[in-house]
C-alpha cells in the first residue's frame, strides 16, 4: 500500500463515509489533474465524472484560473472583511450581481433599486466559505428580516421534501433527508415540509412505467402544485405566513437528482408569493450554468384541475440579451428570488468560497444607528478570502466566453444523445437529465419500479465497478450521478456512459 494512503487509513475521517468499509481497502489517492482527467499516486488516471462533488467548471489545472491564483499570490492572499474592504471580493461582487440581473444595470441607483420595479434586484452580496454557511446567512438573514418587518415574531420556513441544504445545524434544519437529518432532530429547529415533483415516483402519477424520462410520459394534473399551495394557505390562515420558501430550483441534487418538470418551479414560486413566502433559492449546486444555458420552453406551463392564477407577483424581468446565457437556475424559469445562495462552482472548483445574494430591501432592515444594533451579527474569519475572489473573477471570465457557452451545449446534447443507450438496461428505471446534470435510478425491474434496498448498496457497487473502469463518481443511494466538467470530450463522455453501462450489466 502508498505510504499516503497508509496515512489516510490512519488518521483521516472522511465524510459521509462508513470507515469500517473505507478501511478495508487502500484509497485512492489522487495527485494531479488536467481538464476532466485526475491521476493517482500509482500513476492511474481516471475521468472525474461528478466534478469532484459538483464543484469543478472548467476542468482541473485550468491555465487562466492558475493564473488568477498565481497574479493574486503576488499581492496577497487574505485580508479580513471586518472593517476592511478589497479588490478582488469589490470586484467579484459587482460581476455576481451583474450576472444574477442579466440585462439590468448593476449600477442602477439605490433610489432605483427601493423603487417598485427595481426592488426585485439582487443587489448585495454577503460572501461566506461554502454552500452551508451561504445558506445559514440566507436563512439569518430571512429569520430577521420577517421579525424586523413585523410580519412574524416566530418565522417559519417551508421546504421541499427531500430537500438538502447543506450540514451544519441549521443547513439540517431546512433539509428533509431523513437519513441525514432525522437523528440531529433534537439539536434544530423545525420547518415544514411539502412534497416536491418526483414525477418517477410520485403518487400522483398514474402512468406505466416507459423507457424515457418519467416528466415526459406522467399522467397527472398537477396535484403537486395543489398540495403545495394548501400548505402555504393553511400557514398563512393561523396569521403567520412563511418567513421564506427554500428551494433548489429545477433539480434537487443530494435527493437523488429529482428534477423539476418544466414549468413547476415559476407557478411553485409563484403561488409561495402569493402567500406572503420570500423565495430563497439555493444555486450551490445548480449555478453557472450546470443546468443548462437556454429558457425553458413555457408552452408546457402547468394546467392544474383549480387553475391557478399565472405569474402572479414575482416577476420585472427586462429581456434577456441574447448573448448573455443563463447562469442560474432560477433564470431558465424566469424566476426572481429574494435571497440566492451560491457555492460549489463560484470558484470554478479551485477554493472554498460562496455568496449570499439578496435584496435592497432586505440589506435596508439592517440599517440603523449604531446603538439600534440592527446590525447583522454574522461573519466568518475568511469572508472575502482575496484568493478565492481571485479565481471566481477568472471563473466567471471564462464562462461568459462564448467558447465555454457553446462547450456546454454540445456537452448537453453530447449527454442526452449517450444516455440512451442505458434505457436497454432493465435495472434503469429512470434517466434524468437536467442540462449538464444526470442521474440514473436503479431499480431491481423497470416494469415495476421496485427500489433496491439501501443495504443491497446498488449505487455504491455500480460505482465501485465505474472506479474500477477509470470513472470517478458518488451514488445518492440507488441513484448513480454524472455531472462532467464542462470541458469534457464527446470520448470522455462516451467512456463515462460506457463505464456506468458495463458496471451496471456486471454487478446487478
Ligand atoms: C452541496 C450543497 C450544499 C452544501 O454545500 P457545502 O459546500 O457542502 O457546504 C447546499 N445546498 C446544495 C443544493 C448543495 O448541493
Amino acid at each position: 500500500m502508498h505510504r499516503l494512503a497508509e496515512l489516510d487509513r490512519r488518521f483521516l475521517w472522511h465524510p459521509f463515509t462508513q470507515m469500517r468499509d473505507w478501511l478495508r481497502r487502500e484509497p485512492i489517492v489522487l495527485v494531479e489533474g488536467q481538464g476532466t482527467v485526475v491521476r493517482d499516486v500509482h500513476g492511474r488516471e481516471y475521468l472525474d465524472a461528478n466534478s469532484s462533488i459538483w464543484t469543478n467548471l472548467h476542468g482541473h489545472n485550468h491555465p487562466q484560473l492558475n493564473a488568477a491564483v498565481r497574479e493574486q499570490l503576488k499581492k496577497i492572499a487574505h485580508t479580513s472583511a471586518l472593517g476592511l474592504a478589497n479588490e478582488p471580493a469589490s470586484l467579484l461582487a459587482e460581476r455576481l450581481v451583474e450576472m444574477t440581473n442579466p440585462g439590468q444595470q448593476a449600477n442602477a441607483s439605490e433610489a432605483s433599486a427601493r423603487s417598485a420595479t427595481g426592488s426585485h434586484l439582487l443587489r448585495k452580496v454577503f460572501f461566506s466559505d461554502d454552500g452551508s454557511t451561504a445558506m445559514e446567512v440566507a436563512l439569518k438573514l430571512a429569520y430577521e428580516f420577517a421579525r424586523r418587518s413585523r410580519r412574524s415574531n416566530k418565522p417559519k420556513f417551508l421546504s421541499l421534501e427531500n430537500a438538502y441544504h447543506g450540514d451544519t445545524v441549521g443547513a439540517v434544519a431546512l433539509g428533509h433527508i431523513d437519513l441525514f437529518h432525522q437523528r440531529y432532530r433534537g439539536l434544530v429547529f423545525k420547518t415544514d415540509k411539502v412534497m416536491s415533483p418526483y414525477c418517477y415516483r410520485c403518487r400522483f402519477n398514474r402512468a406505466v412505467p416507459e423507457r424515457a424520462d418519467a416528466r415526459d410520459y406522467r399522467k397527472c394534473h398537477w396535484e403537486c402544485l395543489e398540495v403545495f399551495e394548501r400548505k402555504l394557505k393553511i400557514q398563512r390562515r393561523k396569521g403567520n405566513a412563511y418567513a421564506a420558501f427554500v428551494f433548489e430550483p429545477l433539480v434537487q441534487g443530494a435527493a437523488g437528482m429529482i428534477a423539476q418538470p418544466s414549468g413547476w418551479l415559476k407557478e411553485a414560486t409563484g403561488i409561495a408569493r402569493e402567500h406572503g413566502a420570500l423565495l430563497l433559492a439555493d444555486e450551490v449546486m445548480t449555478g453557472f450554468g450546470r443546468t443548462g444555458t437556454a429558457a425553458l420552453r413555457q408552452e408546457s406551463a402547468p394546467q392544474t384541475k383549480t387553475s391557478h392564477p399565472k405569474g402572479s407577483g414575482s416577476t420585472h424581468r427586462a429581456e434577456q440579451r441574447r448573448d448573455t446565457p443563463f447562469l442560474l437556475a432560477c433564470q431558465r424559469e424566469n424566476v426572481q428570488p429574494d435571497f440566492v445562495a451560491l457555492a460549489k462552482g463560484l470558484t470554478g472548483g479551485y477554493l472554498p468560497m460562496a455568496a449570499t445574494l439578496t435584496t435592497q430591501k432586505i440589506f435596508d432592515a439592517f440599517l440603523g444607528k449604531y446603538e439600534e444594533f440592527k446590525t447583522f451579527f454574522h461573519g466568518h474569519s475568511f469572508t472575502g478570502n482575496q484568493l478565492g475572489a481571485a479565481v471566481a473573477l477568472s471563473n466567471l471570465k471564462l464562462l461568459e466566453t462564448p467558447n465555454s457557452s457553446n462547450a456546454r451545449r454540445v456537452l448537453e446534447t453530447t449527454l442526452t444523445a449517450e444516455l440512451k443507450r442505458l434505457w436497454a438496461r432493465s435495472k434503469v428505471g429512470d434517466i434524468r437529465q437536467v442540462g449538464l446534470c444526470v442521474g440514473v435510478e436503479l431499480v431491481k425491474s423497470w416494469r415495476t419500479r421496485e427500489p433496491f434496498s439501501l443495504r443491497e448498496r446498488a449505487g455504491i457497487r455500480v460505482c465501485e465497478a465505474m472506479s474500477r473502469r477509470g470513472v470517478l463518481t458518488r451514488p445518492i443511494g440507488n441513484v448513480v450521478v454524472l455531472m462532467p466538467p464542462y470541458c469534457s470530450t464527446k470520448a470522455q463522455v462516451q467512456k463515462m456512459v460506457s463505464a456506468m453501462d458495463e458496471a451496471i450489466a456486471e454487478v446487478l
